[in-house]
């Protein structure tokens, strides 16, 4: 469902909401209602979260092509539901502030929450303002077939913009919106955003430049991580013996760079308790047969019960 485009520049949360999309079209999964992105190129972010938007929204295959109204009016930046919320955008008439996202704003925001509405609605949260863009400065947007016809900026949110005061005015909007309702924020690090916000959302890294990270060649082999079953733990434990022969790596290697993209993880979702616990015990699980890889225990072994007891949670 996502553009392959976006598995390349922001690997794990291709994979997250590759999955998250598949289980909350199943009903099996609510989408989450405040999510923080940061991460170097805002522009992206900006056209993930809309894509994002996009899918949900989708009455039909929610393809790149898909023709639906919801999927045309996203893609022209006209769809009645998806706002943007920035110094220049989504302003009361009677509010005066030019450089910073309002407090009033957020009243209008919780003004506008208390009607219903059939869509997904998103406030997308980034500093702006107003630029006439060069030839191919947008590209990115060409790309999944977007509009280019757009007179602002989009910039990582900041303590100058968005004012502490306006996040406080917000929170109550944030910790119980209405159904199919998510408030995602851009930045360049969470800590240019109050801590009070910080903690009801859950904040992915999206960053700009592909990451070049040791574990990024079995992010693919992992296939749904954390979702391993019974059904895909014996899949998932030939893929690894599969890219040791490839990659004439020991065991030893691949345990530890699987270690490190757990730590990793870990530490992207300190704010999400469920996801934190879950990572931490497959962290103690890979640690234990690390051991037994050290005690030269058959590879095949060692790896179908790694992924095995992940399956199962001990
Ligand atoms: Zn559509």
């Amino acid at each position: 469902m996502l553009n392959k485009m976006f598995r390349n520049k922001f690997p794990f949360a291709y994979n997250y909401f590759s999955n998250l999309l598949e289980l909350v079209e199943q009903n099996k999964r609510n989408f989450p209602q405040a999510i923080i992105f940061e991460g170097t190129d805002t522009k992206m972010q900006y056209l993930f979260a809309l894509e994002l938007a996009r899918i949900l929204n989708c009455k039909k295959d929610k393809t790149n092509n898909c023709d639906c109204i919801n999927c045309k009016w996203i893609k022209s930046h006209s769809h009645p539901a998806i706002n943007n919320v920035s110094q220049i955008h989504f302003k009361g008439e009677d509010d005066e502030s030019k450089t910073v996202i309002s407090a009033k704003q957020a009243r209008e925001i919780e003004k506008a929450l208390t009607l219903s509405s059939d869509y997904h609605r998103f406030f997308i949260f980034f500093s702006s303002r107003e630029k006439e863009y060069e030839e191919n400065e947008l590209e990115c947007f060409e790309k999944l077939n977007y509009s280019q016809d757009i007179n602002f900026s989009i910039e990582p949110l900041t303590y100058n913009t968005f004012h502490p005061t306006t996040p406080n005015a917000l929170l109550k909007s944030i910790e119980e919106p209405p159904i199919r309702t998510t408030f995602i924020f851009l930045t360049k690090a969470r800590e240019d955003i109050l801590p009070t916000i910080v903690s009801r959302c859950l904040v992915f890294k999206l960053s700009g430049q592909k990451e070049n990270l040791k574990f990024d060649e079995i992010i693919p082999l992992l296939q749904n991580y954390p979702n391993i079953n019974y059904t895909n733990a014996f899949d998932i434990s030939l893929n690894f013996q599969n890219y040791m022969k490839e990659t004439n790596k020991t065991l030893d290697n691949i345990l530890n760079e699987f270690l490190e993209y757990l730590v990793y993880l870990l530490k992207q979702n300190i704010e999400n308790i469920d996801y934190y616990q879950k990572i931490n015990n497959d962290i103690l699980i890979t640690n234990e047969m690390i051991k037994y890889s050290k005690a030269n225990i058959n590879d095949k072994i060692v790896l179908d019960t790694l992924f095995l007891r992940i399956a199962r949670g001990y």
